[in-house]
């Protein structure tokens, strides 16, 4: 039978998650160079999301039987001239992956492979949460851009988020497979 195309795009999404966790990582970096420290919290944060992420498509293709082909990662910015621009850059980035899942979803259903579908249907809600959540920073920071010490009340602000393991990950536990 002739390998299915799905696979091989979770095998390019592993990769494309991991990259989004590589851009948030230097996003943090550039936060904790300006002294704001809470959106470098939040980058970090998000950038654990994206490893979750990429180990949902990694535990899936275990699970399926299908193998794991690591790439390398591609960083195509590592400085930002603003907090505003690192925001839109990380707001782009997410439309950019909202559109990775949509076409995972076309090629899923194309190739009637209905096994795949729960998991991208978590993935298409989880787009719509992330794309909010940059817009609306990038937005408040547009309004901080008038208002003299917004800045530092957007980054405490940011700097209260944490991250909680989510029970199905097994990075750490080394298990393997979603129901380990
Ligand atoms: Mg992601």
């Amino acid at each position: 039978m002739k390998p299915k195309k799905i696979f091989k795009e979770m095998n390019d999404q592993v990769k494309y998650e991991l990259e989004s966790a590589y851009l948030y990582l230097q996003m943090a970096a550039y936060f904790h160079e300006q002294g704001l420290d809470g959106m470098a919290r939040w980058m970090r944060v998000q950038a654990l999301e994206e490893q979750h992420h990429a180990m949902k498509f990694f535990d899936h293709l275990v699970d399926r039987g299908q193998p794991v082909k690591l790439q390398p990662l591609d960083l195509k910015t590592n400085t930002w001239k603003s907090p505003l621009a690192a925001f839109e850059a990380a707001y782009a980035h997410e439309q950019f992956i909202s559109g990775r899942i949509h076409l995972l979803v076309e090629v899923a259903n194309a190739e009637k492979d209905h096994a795949a579908l729960p998991m991208l249907h978590w993935f298409l809600n989880e787009q719509i949460e992330e794309e909010a959540n940059t817009s609306k920073i990038a937005q408040q920071l547009r309004q901080a851009e008038k208002a003299g010490g917004a800045l530092f009340m957007i980054d405490r602000e940011l700097g209260t988020r944490s991250f909680t393991i989510p029970p199905e990950v097994t990075i750490v536990a080394g298990a393997g497979g979603a129901g380990a």
